[in-house]
């Protein structure tokens, strides 16, 4: 058996030809996984023996019914997946079992994939390189030294290693588009609402939503096209029912945001990449322009304000008494204080300390209040930017995958690594990052494309065509396939 590529549509076709059974790719991939993760670790927990009954119970019939039939698929591990631990890497929960399953992995279930294992992550998906991971940190498989990103890094260098076609992850302020663009696969953070958020340990519910990673933009479009539509367990679904798009690129009139173009801290080759993709899209007859976001300098404070609100109410869950760690005191208020204390890391009482904060009483009119107006001229600038074009593109990241232990120390210079994808979380918008080409370093670069909430399809439409048309085939070398 020889696998030449590991995309849904490949492998579907070589099922359906029967030139090689879900159970053969399980092999290579837990073969693969054996071979590489410990250069990587994007693994907390593999699910294999599970994965080798499910592929027992596919049935052949169902391979044309079922999008997803015999594809492995990896989670992010903030995602519940009954009977196997959710830790969120974090040690509160690090010998959490769930009792139901989420929404997102269920549709993927059953669309026929195959759960393999669940992938690691900034502590409760607050961070931007999974170093905040309380076990370990996932390494970039295209230079071991540096940080996949975050925080589904775990999923996303899981991607590009090749270790699994398509995995899940999700996106608060940026931590699908940044680990994909840091890795250089595709990931796709879809509309607010279009995908149940049922089952993912809550962050900040106001923003975060769950995506798909995968090496190709059809791909993600085969996951999202089966993950998304209305759940009746998450009041804030959307009853949004996907179509798939045909329209020439040439028909899309294309914004490039003016202040993550002209401001300082871009690399240069980030830049350079854009202008080269701008090049391509005016050689295809595209009608490119710049278009201005003048309130996008306030995305990191109204983001670190917002998000650490929403954090700070959600955690509270995590007590000792409902649910994961338990550390004893003498009363309830030192056993809470102890279980706290002992089970969260320093980044995720940061952002408690700062959402308590901004929450109480006589502060909440300067901060939360005050940042949730001005997300709304955020949205605004967004709205305006749409009646003009299509889509808007920028760079995912200012720079290309820093080394692990770079900003570890630094928490502002990590939180400006998000400053391209913060603002689409705050207007609920659906944003993709696909590989533009690489840095004189050999390392990736991600381009975003942003589109109009509910769009997604056209989003996804402009992506594959641009993608064919950048035609990036680079992979990290570790073994190729
Ligand atoms: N890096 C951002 C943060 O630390 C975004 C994280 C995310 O999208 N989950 O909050």
């Amino acid at each position: 058996m020889e696998i030449k590529d590991f995309t849904i549509g490949y492998l579907k076709n070589e099922y359906k030809k029967r030139n090689i059974s879900p159970k053969e790719v399980l092999d290579f991939v837990f073969n693969r996984i054996r071979l590489y993760n410990s250069k990587i670790n994007s693994f907390i927990t593999l699910t294999e023996e599970h994965a080798y009954k499910s592929v027992e119970s596919l049935k052949f019939e169902e391979v044309d019914l079922k999008p997803l039939w015999g594809i492995p698929v990896a989670i992010k591990d903030n995602m519940c997946f009954k009977g196997f631990k959710t830790t969120c890497s974090s040690k509160i929960l690090e010998n959490f079992v769930p009792i139901y399953t989420a929404t997102a992995v269920q549709r993927l279930i059953d669309a026929g994939a195959i759960i393999i294992g669940k992938t690691n992550l900034d502590e409760f998906a607050m961070g931007s390189s999974t170093e905040n991971s309380a076990f370990f940190t996932t390494s970039n498989p295209w230079d071991v030294e540096r940080v996949p990103g975050g925080s589904s890094g775990g999923s996303a260098a899981a991607v590009a290693a090749r270790l699994v076609p398509l995995a899940t992850g999700s996106d608060t302020g940026g931590s699908i588009r940044q680990p994909a663009s840091f890795c250089g696969v595709v990931g796709f953070k879809p509309t607010y609402g279009t995908v149940s958020r049922y089952g993912l340990v809550a962050f900040a519910s106001s923003l975060d939503q769950i995506g798909p990673f995968a090496t190709k933009v059809k791909d993600a479009e085969v996951a999202f096209s089966v993950m998304s539509g209305k759940d009746d367990m998450d009041s804030t679904s959307h009853p949004y029912e996907f179509s798939h798009v045909d329209k020439n690129i040439k028909e899309y009139r294309i914004g490039i945001i003016k202040e993550l173009y002209e401001t300082k801290g871009f690399d240069p080759e980030v830049l350079d990449s854009l202008n080269d993709v701008i090049g391509l899209l005016k050689a295809e007859g595209v009608k490119v322009d710049f278009c201005s976001l003048p309130h996008l300098e306030y995305s990191l404070p109204v983001y670190y304000l917002v998000a650490t609100s929403e954090a700070s109410s959600n955690l509270a869950r995590f007590d000792g008494i409902r649910y994961g760690l338990r550390v004893e005191g003498k009363d309830v208020i030192e056993t809470f204080s102890k279980t706290r204390g002992q089970g969260f890391g320093s980044e995720v009482k940061r952002r408690i300390m700062l959402g308590t904060y901004a929450l109480s009483s006589g502060y909440y009119d300067a901060y939360y209040l005050k940042a949730s107006k001005v997300r709304t001229l955020i949205v605004k600038d967004f709205e305006r930017a749409f009646r003009e074009f299509d889509c808007l593109l920028c760079p995912t990241s200012p720079t290309t995958a820093f080394k692990k232990g770079d900003k570890t120390n630094d928490p502002l210079s990590m939180y400006l690594s998000d400053i391209a994808t913060i603002p689409v979380n705050l207007a609920g918008l659906p944003g993709i990052s696909i590989p533009s080409g690489l840095d004189n370093k050999g390392l990736p670069i991600g381009l975003q494309i942003i589109g109009r909430p509910f769009e997604d399809n056209e989003v996804l439409n402009f992506a594959n065509q641009l993608e064919s048309i950048i035609n990036f085939e680079a992979q990290p070398q570790l073994g190729g396939i």
